[in-house]
């Protein structure tokens, strides 16, 4: 007898676990959104060892319901509020699973054409759903590619960004000078982390100002600081400009920052991890201003806000050159007539892993069942309820809500009249635990300026507003209930 599942018994088990799934999408909203369990809960409550003799799966299913789910936080709750929204909408699950089901590893054309002319189908379609510019597009120049994370893909246009501002020696030589990178307080750590990479380390990375009231990078500083470095003999690498940062969605003014770019000659690379698909809705397009002019990269992540499940982060260039000239080699295992002739993309060439998995089929799936259509309405509701969120709060004594808000993250915080700025936060940040406790809603944090807020993201695929009304009426209830026990309350 075969020790592998066969097709029938994975027919009748995989029917098992659609249904499972079916079912927890049908009932997430009956559990606690946040998990509840101690470290090292879970763990314990396992075998120490692996199993010597295999095992049913049904014993596997029933240990995920029994052991696993308590130590699960539910990211497709409809009271799920954290981080961003990490959207896994029916057609990408299946997509996914397609995916697992054809088991192709795409890092050359050759290894399975469909896996990468997909893909080049459904990142230029994505472009043009955005209204990025024509030289993004792979008949162009340039190109898109999809990556496991934005992380990795900004990682990757730094070391096209090397490549062009080293003259092609990088590659050869390693970082043989101070190559620099630009950007603000408010970019995301990835860029610092891509900077340890690349070998630039923390000290070839330069924070430019904000402005204190909207957090959008000061161009003027920027050029100060570019004339500075390269006057002291350093090589201006790239400057990462962010549209919607993590903690407030601020947006750079990318055409400003990318006319001193081009006059120093630096890659510009633009972070649109979490906004950036925003630009699928006309009145939103805006945020891309000077993009089409300037930006050298591009990176947004259809697996937060646009309905695919991790992971899937797509990375254009206006100019594939440089990003080849970085990343590619051909030992002899993968040599092959169609690389050898230059008719095809080798995506392999235009990230860090080699393997690929086929994830052009969750994100075909995804833009298949919606149309651009479905795709946009997602969108607008989120900010429709974020908008409406954002109009409670201001009008809430007691409760200040930062401006602006133009998407589907609105931050916030109560005001505790008789505390200090230290105790202020403190009761901030025990309001945010006593909530995330409650079980019936999540929502996290972040430091601007010095001080705690409260940040809120809609944009789950099962939220309502009945549950953004929910949410809020419980903050004001928690708050009302902690402003009793504080010091400087007459009952106290
Ligand atoms: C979420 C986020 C990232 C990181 O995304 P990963 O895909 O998890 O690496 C980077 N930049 C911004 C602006 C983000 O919001």
């Amino acid at each position: 007898m075969s020790v592998h599942m066969s097709p029938e018994e994975f027919r009748r088990h995989g029917k098992q676990v659609v249904d499972w799934i079916a079912d927890y999408l049908a009932c997430v909203e009956s559990y606690p959104v946040m998990s509840q369990v101690k470290p090292g809960e879970i763990r314990r409550a396992l075998p120490s060892g692996p199993p010597e003799r295999g095992e049913p799966f049904e014993a596997v299913l029933s240990d995920l319901g029994r052991v696993l789910m308590p130590g699960v936080t539910h990211w497709q709750h409809p009271s799920f509020f954290g981080y961003f929204p990490s959207n896994a909408s029916g057609p990408a699950i299946l997509g996914d699973l397609l995916s697992s089901g054809l088991g192709v590893q795409g890092m050359s054309w050759v290894t399975s054409p469909a896996c990468t002319e997909l893909e080049t189908l459904v990142v230029d379609w994505l472009a043009e759903l955005l209204a990025l510019p024509a030289r993004f597009r792979t008949d162009a120049a340039g190109g898109g590619v999809i990556q496991d994370s934005a992380s990795s893909a900004s990682l990757v246009a730094l070391l096209a960004a090397l490549h062009r501002a080293g003259d092609g020696r990088v590659a050869d030589e390693g970082v043989t000078r101070r190559y620099t990178l630009y950007v603000s307080s408010q970019t995301h750590s990835s860029l610092e982390k891509a900077a340890r990479i690349a070998g630039l380390g923390s000290v070839g990375v330069r924070a430019v100002r904000v402005d204190p009231r909207t957090l959008a990078m000061d161009p003027g500083h920027l050029r100060t600081l570019l004339a500075e470095d390269a006057a002291a003999g350093a090589v201006p690498t790239m400057v990462c400009a962010t549209v919607g940062t993590t903690s407030t969605t601020a947006v750079d003014p990318v055409a400003a920052i990318g006319e001193v770019c081009r006059e120093h000659g630096v890659w510009l690379h633009v972070d649109a991890a979490y906004a950036g698909v925003a630009a699928l809705c006309p009145e939103l397009r805006w945020l891309n201003d000077g993009v089409a002019e300037y930006a050298d990269s591009y990176v947004t992540n259809p697996h937060k806000w646009l309905l695919t499940n991790f992971d899937c982060t797509v990375l254009w260039t206006a100019d594939r050159a440089p990003l080849l000239g970085a990343l590619s080699i051909l030992p002899e295992y993968l040599k092959n007539t169609a690389t050898s002739v230059g008719s095809v993309i080798d995506y392999r060439d235009w990230q860090v892993p080699l393997g690929r998995r086929f994830r052009a089929l969750k994100l075909w799936t995804v833009l298949r069942w919606y149309g651009a259509e479905g795709l946009r309405a997602h969108i607008r509701k989120g900010v429709e309820l974020a908008q409406e969120l954002a109009s409670w709060i201001a009008a809430e004594p007691g409760f200040e809500v930062r401006e602006p808000h133009p998407l589907g993250l609105v931050c916030f915080r109560p005001v505790w009249q008789e505390l200090d700025a230290a105790d202020a936060d403190r009761a901030t940040m025990r309001l945010m635990e006593l909530l995330n406790t409650s079980g019936s809603m999540y929502l996290t944090h972040t430091r601007v300026d010095g001080r705690v807020e409260l940040r809120m993201a809609i944009g789950g695929v099962a939220t309502e507003r009945r549950h953004v009304e929910r949410a809020w009426e419980q903050i004001r209830w928690e708050h009302a209930a902690l402003s009793r026990t504080l010091p400087g309350d007459p009952e106290h």
